[in-house]
């Protein structure tokens, strides 16, 4: 009996080797020192054998049992650490790993537009102002010297919010210009401002039309002012934006609320003057219209058109990164396409 006791303890321990989840474990721990294995079945036997090998055989079967419970509880604690062990490698953070990347947005070629127009105004001493999209008619055309049934009204194609109801008619603004009005009824001169802002056209849209799109309006009144100061201006801001090289034109135009009229024109780019079909052959794109604001203008709101004078001018903005880029659809800037946009 002693023999077989040695065996079950060999026999026992090789097992044990080769566990390696808890799973096991149990099932060893029940094989071997459960109520139903050959060393408990012994350890109970030990009272009816005879007495010389009670004492031997109950000391050998104690002696196992008590080794096998030690291994039982070593395995057990190492089995606990390398599952621990392994947990923790799988969990471990490397920070070498080079981070992923966060989509960054962008400022919208628009936007980077008007800042670079109101950063070369804002150089010259102009401040930023801003005005509302819902206008009156007054403002929009009334005070403007465009009155009820004007023909120049046909160069707006109005959105009118309730029409026919003379200068307290609502409309979506047809361009910057009312804020020149509103910017004279609230401070006297000398006044210098620029107006970034929104506009609205009742139009079927193409390649060279938006139904919105932006403007930016610009106003001087002060004592002594004059055309040249009006051609220094404008001067400085095609070269600021387009180069130092660019040529520059001036033309007579009609606008309602400006005597005399200009329009500004700059050299084609795409064909340095030659003639294209970007420039429709003439050699000029034409950027922007200003001129002397009108003395009426003046007068409406209260400022003396003997003692002050004053130059406006209004341009749209889209055609700045259109030139520049060679963009031929004006529709590219607002259909939110992120293939197009991403390109600023
Ligand atoms: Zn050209």
């Amino acid at each position: 009996m002693l023999e077989q006791l040695k065996d079950l303890h060999a026999q026992a321990l090789e097992e044990l080797s080769k566990v390696d989840n808890p799973q096991e474990l149990e099932a060893w721990r029940i094989r071997y020192l459960g109520k139903k294995s050959s060393l408990i079945r012994i350890l109970r036997s030990v009272g009816s054998l005879p007495l010389d090998e009670r004492q031997s055989i109950g000391a050998k079967a104690n002696e196992v049992k008590r080794a096998l419970e030690s291994s039982l509880e070593e395995k057990g604690r190492s089995l606990q650490e390398a599952l621990l062990t392994s947990h923790r490698e799988s969990q471990r953070l490397d920070v070498t790993l080079p981070g992923r990347p966060l989509p960054i947005g962008r400022l919208h070629p628009t936007t980077q537009t008007l800042n670079e127009i109101c950063d070369v105004f804002k150089n010259m001493g102009f401040q930023v102002i801003e005005g509302p999209d819902v206008e009156w008619d007054y403002y929009n055309f009334e005070a403007l010297n465009i009155p009820q049934h004007h023909p120049a009204r046909d160069m707006f194609a109005t959105l009118w919010i309730d029409a026919g109801m003379g200068g307290k008619a609502r409309l979506l603004r047809t361009h910057t210009s009312p804020m020149q009005i509103r910017l004279m009824e609230k401070e006297r001169p000398p006044i210098r401002a620029i107006v970034p802002g929104r506009v609205y056209r009742y139009e079927a849209t193409d390649a060279t039309h938006e139904s919105m799109f932006y403007q930016v309006e610009g106003l001087a009144v002060d004592k002594n002012i004059t055309m040249a100061d009006l051609k220094g201006t404008l001067f400085e801001f095609c070269r600021c934006i387009f180069g130092e090289d660019r040529k520059v034109r001036f033309r007579c135009d009609y606008f309602p609320f400006v005597e005399p009229g200009v329009e500004v024109a700059i050299e084609c780019s795409a064909c340095a003057g030659a003639g294209c079909r970007l420039c429709g052959y003439s050699g000029w794109i034409e950027i922007l219209g200003a001129g002397m604001v009108h003395p009426d203008v003046l007068a409406r709101v209260d400022i003396d058109p003997r003692i002050y004078s004053g130059f406006a001018f209004g341009m749209g903005v889209e055609r700045i990164p259109m030139l520049r880029y060679g963009i031929d659809d004006i529709r590219l800037f607002y259909s939110n396409d992120l293939r197009f946009l991403r390109q600023f």
